[in-house]
């Protein structure tokens, strides 16, 4: 049976890379060896997951070596989607149970997850020309969400590639936790430590902080409920 392409698993099939996208040699090396050692496991550039009238979109980093390169779905079986699904549930944004596994049948209401880069970097590190290189995915992701109005960036990494995307001055928009940027179109840049298990070990991010944030998230799109 032919493997599935990231289209086939995406809910923005207009916006996904071929599943032997050749653009970041790096990277390309990387996914031969993984699909080598590894033939069960996803081991492709990974789709986006979540609603498609999403008015919030998580920006991550890059898919992980044994969470969304393994399962190809974002943030799936790793340390990280423990703490990332857990929240969107407590805020409303999902709906089933978190089963850390993409047979688990759970939805996302009016939240969906892309990467900054779609390919799994070596050391979790990406470059900045594959940052780059994979942006037009990313934005052509951004431009298919017609509700969209709020990003959450977890990490620099991520709140880098939308300022770039969005011709946003770096040294006018600076990375911090809880900070919020107001990006042009009127959409709304949120920053977020990225919920890694590192940075969950190292206590720079805990629940409680991690809450914070999309807390901040739900209140803006409440007040511009009402003042609509
Ligand atoms: S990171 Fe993006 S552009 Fe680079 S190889 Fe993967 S899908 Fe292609």
């Amino acid at each position: 049976m032919p493997l599935a392409s990231p289209a086939d698993l995406s809910p923005l099939p207009n916006a996904e890379a071929p599943r032997d996208c050749p653009l970041c040699p790096r990277l390309v090396g990387l996914r031969l060896e993984c699909r080598a050692e590894h033939s069960d496991w996803w081991n492709a550039p990974v789709p986006a997951f979540g609603d498609p009238q999403a008015w919030l979109a998580i920006i991550g980093l890059a898919p992980g070596k044994h969470g969304a390169n393994r399962t190809g779905r974002p943030f799936t079986g790793d340390y990280a989607g423990e703490l990332l699904y857990a929240t969107l549930a407590k805020f409303g944004l999902s709906e089933g149970e978190y089963g850390a596994d993409p047979a688990d049948g759970m939805r996302l209401k009016g939240a969906i997850i892309l990467n900054a880069v779609k390919c799994l970097p070596p050391q979790n590190k990406t470059l900045p020309i594959e940052e780059a290189t994979c942006r037009p995915y990313l934005m052509e992701a951004i431009a298919s969400l017609p509700r969209l109005t709020t990003f959450i960036a977890l990490g620099k990494v991520a709140h880098d590639s939308l300022c770039r995307s969005f011709g946003v001055p770096l040294a006018k928009a600076k990375f911090a936790h809880g900070a919020v940027h107001d990006l042009p179109n009127g959409l709304t840049l949120i920053d977020s430590y990225h919920c890694s298990r590192y940075n969950q070990n190292t206590r720079r991010l805990d629940a409680a902080m991690f809450e914070l944030v999309f807390e901040r998230a739900v209140g803006l799109k409440a007040r511009s409920a009402v003042s609509e």
